[in-house]
């Protein structure tokens, strides 16, 4: 079956190279461009139209964690359509060290309570021929890293200890097969259990088998806090130990400890780069985190897996360990809590307990006149562990320059869970090209549309995306730079953007006058 053809005409094409935008009409079909023209096209057909908006190749979001939302309710719109709606025409999921496979016969149970605390919905799958497999009914395109922590789980469960050769051999095997199969790369997430427990040894041996694919290592580092600069030189020796090509996943350096540090770290990295090293990071455009609120406690609470940590949170002597730790800190751990307060942590999504959903745990905690370590140990064991917070911990001049260094790109992080999760899932490229380009001119537009779409095509090995030019895929946004915003904030963090005219996926119409229409042409992409 052939995608219908059309024109995209009068708009000011920004290819996605970094190069200035000109007037130029662009033939679409069969899924393809055909050709770039000068304007004024002689056309007969149907027109897409682009008068005084810019046409740029669709947004290439490196980073989500979107892996499940093939399993969302199907009335979850707002949720499944929030990265299209911005532009976004491919993810790449799998990130942080949790991806939604490979999974193992002997370690089933672990690996299905973690996809079920991590992504709310879905199943573990054997490798990513069956992820793959299982995907329907897409907006967007999706490319998906091999997650560290559950590769890990795969072999050795949740325990906190190191591998055996013999087990260390067989996450090398699996990894192997699945970047054989398509996979994009490995991902860490290395204040997470249990890729937290993994020393180098294993990291750079896990490293060496990507780089023999030429994919990439992406790294959620050690600790983004006060101990940024050692984590990043860490990830620069595992780099350079493997040979492999390193990406650094939201770049920040956040709590009051590291706040300016990007002064340091931005320069490290560009060092790196002068040195000959494969090396570039990825940023969303917000000065507020977010992550599970396990991660807020010691990664000694989660040995042996969610079961193991609700049960020793129910413990009182526990919690009085884990109130010393959070405030004496553990060597190698990040310490979030430590770093900054509880009052600057509040809850995102907490299905049971839609009433805390927005609200500080400090405030939560004076309100009952308890300790915040209680309320957080009583609220981990009412869901779960199911349950995600936002964490005001940056600044916005280290926001600023990371956008800024030549070497990043745009991912978001998206966490697209109920509740009130972070806006960033739904606002960070229409943030970036209203707040960041348009009006604090932190980025110049050609600079801004690079980052979006041939920086992180070209680096994450998506063959004809991300660059305007004919014989590509037909992936494309036509959006107004004059008004393009984002709408989501942290009381409706799913509100739909501002200014995004049409998006185009694999050739098909799936947003017309910033309304969606229903198409779902997004592919599985294999790297
Ligand atoms: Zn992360």
């Amino acid at each position: 079956m052939s995608a219908p053809s059309f024109l995209v005409r009068g708009g000011l094409v920004l290819d996605g190279t970094g190069a200035p935008a000109r007037p130029a009409d662009v033939v679409v079909s069969d899924g393809l461009i055909a050709a770039v023209e000068d304007p004024g096209t002689d056309w007969q057909g149907e027109v897409v139209d682009a008068d005084g908006a810019v046409v740029t190749p669709g947004f290439v979001d490196v980073h989500t964690h979107s892996d499940a939302l093939a399993w969302a309710p199907e009335q979850a719109d707002a949720l499944r359509l929030a990265s299209l709606r911005q532009g976004v025409t491919t993810e790449i999921c799998g990130n942080c060290g949790s991806s939604m496979f490979p999974a193992s016969a002997e370690h089933a149970d672990a690996a299905a309570e973690t996809v079920r605390a991590t992504f709310d919905f879905g199943d573990a799958f054997a490798d990513f021929t069956a992820f793959a497999a299982a995907q329907s009914g897409r907006y967007t395109h999706l490319a998906a890293l091999v997650g560290h922590g559950t590769l890990r789980t795969a072999v050795l469960g949740f325990a906190d200890r190191k591998p055996t050769a013999a087990e260390l051999e067989r996450m090398c095997a699996l990894l192997d097969e699945c970047l054989r199969q398509g996979a994009a790369g490995l991902s860490s997430g290395l204040i997470y259990p249990p890729g937290c427990y993994a020393g180098s040894e294993e990291l750079v041996a896990l490293a060496g088998v990507v780089a023999r694919h030429g994919k990439l290592y992406v790294t959620h580092l050690r600790d983004e806090m006060s101990g940024v600069e050692e984590a990043l030189e860490e990830a620069l020796d595992l780099a350079e130990a493997s040979g492999v090509r390193l990406q650094v996943s939201h770049h920040k350096t956040a709590g009051r400890f590291a706040w300016g540090k990007t002064e340091v770290t931005l320069p490290r990295l560009q060092k790196a780069i002068d040195a000959g090293m494969d090396v570039a990071c990825d940023v969303y455009p917000y000065d507020a985190a977010s992550t599970h609120l396990h991660a807020m406690l010691p990664p000694w609470v989660s040995d042996g897996g969610i079961g193991a940590l609700l049960r020793r949170i129910s413990d009182t002597a526990t919690r009085e360990r884990i109130r010393h730790d959070i405030e004496a800190g553990v060597p190698g751990w990040e310490n979030t809590v430590g770093n900054g307060g509880w009052d600057r942590i509040s809850i995102a999504t907490a299905a049971g307990h839609p009433d805390l959903q927005g609200r500080r745990v400090d405030e939560i905690a004076a309100e009952r006149g308890a300790d915040p370590v209680d309320v957080v140990c009583d609220l981990l064991i009412a869901e779960q562990s199911a349950v995600t917070v936002i964490s005001h911990s940056m600044q916005e001049d280290d926001v600023r320059r990371v956008l800024a260094a030549p070497f990043s790109m745009i991912g978001s992080d998206g966490v697209p869970r109920d509740g009130r999760p972070h806006p960033r899932w739904a606002g960070s490229f229409t943030r970036v090209l209203g707040r960041y380009t348009r009006d604090t001119e932190v980025l110049r537009l050609p600079e801004a549309v690079h980052k979006m779409t041939g920086l992180p095509a070209a680096r994450f090995g998506l063959a004809g995306r991300g660059v305007i030019a004919a014989g590509n895929h037909a992936d494309l946004v036509v959006f107004d730079p004059a008004t393009v915003r984002d709408g989501a904030d942290f009381d409706d963090p799913l509100a739909p953007p501002s200014g995004i005219r049409h998006v185009v996926v694999a050739g098909a119409v799936a947003v017309r006058d910033g309304n969606p229409t229903g198409v779902r042409a997004g592919q599985v992409l294999r790297l």
